[in-house]
């Protein structure tokens, strides 16, 4: 089959609690040719995560380390921990030619469409602020005081949504995978991205 050589590069953000990773993990699983980066940061591991599966954790000097030697295509300080993405891992994957899914913040999304590269930014919304409230208080077990920030930092972040290319809504999470593979899917057939095979294959029509 015909296909571009070089991937996609795919950014996903939204709330906390709003569903980005659960959801992201759903499309790597169901689409071939998609892989999830893997972030750096320096926050500490939580029970259950494991250094090199779910984020490459590294200590906060090493980090600001990576960050001098201009490593990062973006970073962020995130809650007071710093989350950034490895610019030859990610390079490495769309050269390639296989697409990559970037679950980042609105900062870091910001700093990529300040780059040039060409990417399509997507941003998940909840049902409604009260539903993404119920949601956190159902799952987890931050303080009180936790709660209060992520809830803070949900309405600072959702106003950035303006910004992105595509808004999904995450009412019920099969649904939502479906169209966030039909926002992939009518991406990679954009007529920017289609033109060198479209024009080969025009050419094989010339007498
Ligand atoms: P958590 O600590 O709950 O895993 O992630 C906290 C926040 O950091 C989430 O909003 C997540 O999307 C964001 N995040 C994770 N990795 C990166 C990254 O590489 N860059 C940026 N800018 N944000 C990230």
């Amino acid at each position: 089959m015909l296909s571009n050589d070089r991937g996609l590069l795919f950014i996903i953000s939204a709330a906390s609690g709003t569903g980005k990773t659960t959801l992201a993990e759903r499309l790597v699983q169901t689409l071939p040719n998609l892989r999830m980066s893997r972030s750096y940061t320096s926050r500490a591991a939580r029970a259950g995560e494991r250094d090199g599966v779910d984020y490459n954790f590294t200590s906060r000097p090493e980090f600001e380390a990576m960050v001098q030697r201009q490593e990062f295509l973006e970073w962020a300080d995130v809650f007071g921990n710093f989350y950034g993405t490895r610019r030859p891992d990610t390079e490495k994957w769309l050269a390639s030619g296989q697409d990559v899914v970037l679950v980042i913040d609105v900062q870091g999304a910001r700093q990529v469409k300040a780059t040039g590269i060409d990417h399509t930014a997507i941003f998940v919304l909840p049902p409604s602020f009260p539903i993404l409230e119920s949601r956190l208080r159902g799952r987890s077990a931050d303080s009180e005081e936790a709660m209060q920030r992520r809830l803070a930092a949900a309405r600072a972040e959702v106003g950035a949504y303006v910004d992105y290319d595509y808004v999904v809504i995450n009412d019920q999470l099969e649904p939502t995978v479906v169209r966030l593979q039909e926002i992939i899917a009518a991406e990679r057939s954009r007529m920017h991205r289609m033109r060198p095979i479209a024009e080969a294959i025009i050419r094989s029509f010339e007498k």
